[in-house]
């Protein structure tokens, strides 16, 4: 089923040099700096449940799929908010998986779906309804094995490293578990802290609280609520993290005055703030993190442009992330001059860009990367995390930003098996296109094998600090 040539160019000149490239960085270690694996995984190193919970209950690539098609989410087993009863039986969500398996063609969620199946189960045949049966035999029986433990996949993956994303009101717990456990993987986190900077995040007033309970500051003052911050990125940075995440819905930056941005700060705790107040306490918020990742090192990642919770009526059934968050225009020029007026010439800052509108590439990203030394670009990502997204990320952004100024790959996943396909996907892409540039003759051949091996491997880390 896995051609080995696949995804590489079909012409007859570019594809012996793609070829010749992807065998320079096939066997690389996996850097994963950024994703959404659960760090519980690798401290019990429990055997994963069964291959519903596995393939399809976690990872809403899979089921917004078939909920576009009318397949109620109850049906795949997914928990509702008022712990109602779902379907139970994970052999019948696998049936039900299987007969809309061809909903995936085309998309590279396939592509990763048949890479884990093959690589991981030995099942090289396409999956079917006929096949459902066995496909899920074979899978529960390797999942009881020690060889598919999470940590032995972890390491069978060859992962040298790789990044969780937590709340700054989670405990760490579980990266302080791996980390007494003595086992050699290595898991750090990411502070991810929408849900303390964003007035619009569920439980926003209550989480300020938990957080002043969890520092000991004073979280009704804006001086009190800073350092707690601080505070809390320490915890991270003692727990691996050297990076932050900021999934704001814009990228709008601000940078007040100290006692404007009290006042602000005190119209967001009363609880009656405006929705231009809400929007301009996250802009503020992104200069605030910026300044502190001045002083601790963090690497800054913004991810704006997704409109969350885009479905009401499924929020209210199952929360978040049940694919309803939907790709918005964004604008970077404007939005992010603030922080940029003040920190965007520092080459000691790291802010990684990340973007759900691909028309800011070319226009505003590159332009913006390709000068300011505290920019960095990151890669094609959710909805363009495929070949065609990846391929044009090169193509959009190369011309200005070069490929120094980007970092690398990002599995942003929470789909555990299928991080060597995605991976191994990005790795194809960018070999198909430098082997491009090098039957243009652009670019030398030794040269293309050095930025290859950046791509898949150097950049990030070097980005990362990892
Ligand atoms: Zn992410």
């Amino acid at each position: 089923m896995l051609h080995p040539d696949r995804l590489l160019p079909a012409d007859p000149e570019t594809r012996p040099i793609a070829r010749r490239l992807y065998g320079e960085v096939a066997g690389l270690p996996i850097v994963s700096p950024h994703g959404h694996t659960d760090p519980r995984w690798f401290a019990q190193n429990l055997p994963f449940e069964n291959p519903a919970s596995l393939f399809v209950i976690r990872d809403h690539y899979i089921f917004r799929m078939l909920y576009s098609q009318g397949v109620p989410l109850d049906s795949l087993g997914i928990p509702r908010v008022d712990g109602a009863p779902v379907e139970g039986d994970a052999r019948k969500i696998w049936r039900l998986f299987a007969q809309h398996y061809h909903l995936f063609r085309g998309t590279p969620t396939r592509m990763w779906l048949d890479h884990a199946f093959e690589t991981l189960f030995g099942l090289s045949e396409r999956l079917t309804p006929g096949n459902a049966d066995a496909f899920y035999d074979r899978i529960a029986e390797h999942l009881a094995t020690p060889a598919f433990r999470p940590r032995a996949l972890f390491e069978r993956f060859n992962i040298e490293v790789i990044a969780t994303t937590e709340s700054p009101l989670d405990e760490l717990a579980w990266h302080k578990q791996i980390r007494e456990s003595g086992w050699a993987g290595r898991v750090v986190t990411a502070y991810r802290p929408d849900p303390v900077v964003d007035p619009d995040f569920g439980g926003f007033l209550a989480n300020l609280d938990r957080l002043a309970e969890m520092t000991g500051e004073d979280t009704q003052s804006w001086r009190g609520y800073l350092a707690a911050h601080r505070r809390r990125r320490a915890a991270f940075q003692a727990m691996g993290a050297t990076s932050t995440d900021h999934g704001h819905p814009t990228a709008l930056t601000a940078d007040l005055p100290l006692a404007e941005a009290e006042a602000l700060f005190a119209r967001i705790r009363g609880g009656a703030a405006s929705a231009q107040d809400r929007e301009l306490f996250r802009a503020q918020m992104l200069t605030e993190m910026a300044a502190m990742s001045c002083d601790d090192g963090l690497v800054m990642q913004i991810h704006p442009g997704s409109f969350r919770n885009h479905n009401p009526s499924l929020l209210a059934a199952f929360g978040r992330d049940t694919g309803a968050d939907i790709p918005t225009r964004t604008d970077y020029v404007r939005a992010l001059k603030p922080l940029l007026d003040r920190f965007g010439n520092r080459a000691d800052l790291t802010i990684i860009l990340f973007t759900l509108d691909e028309t800011s590439y070319s226009r505003e990203l590159a332009p913006l990367a390709g000068h300011y030394p505290a920019l960095r670009l990151g890669p094609a990502w959710w909805f363009y995390d495929a070949p065609e997204g990846m391929r044009r990320f090169r193509e959009l952004t190369t011309e200005t930003a070069g490929f120094y100024n980007t970092v690398g790959f990002n599995d942003d996943t929470r789909a555990f098996p299928s991080i060597p396909a995605r991976h191994d996907m990005a790795r194809r892409v960018d070999c198909a296109f430098l082997a491009g540039l090098v039957a243009t003759h652009r670019l030398d051949e030794d040269e293309a094998r050095e930025v290859a091996r950046d791509l898949a491997y150097g950049l990030a880390k070097r980005a990362y600090k990892l």
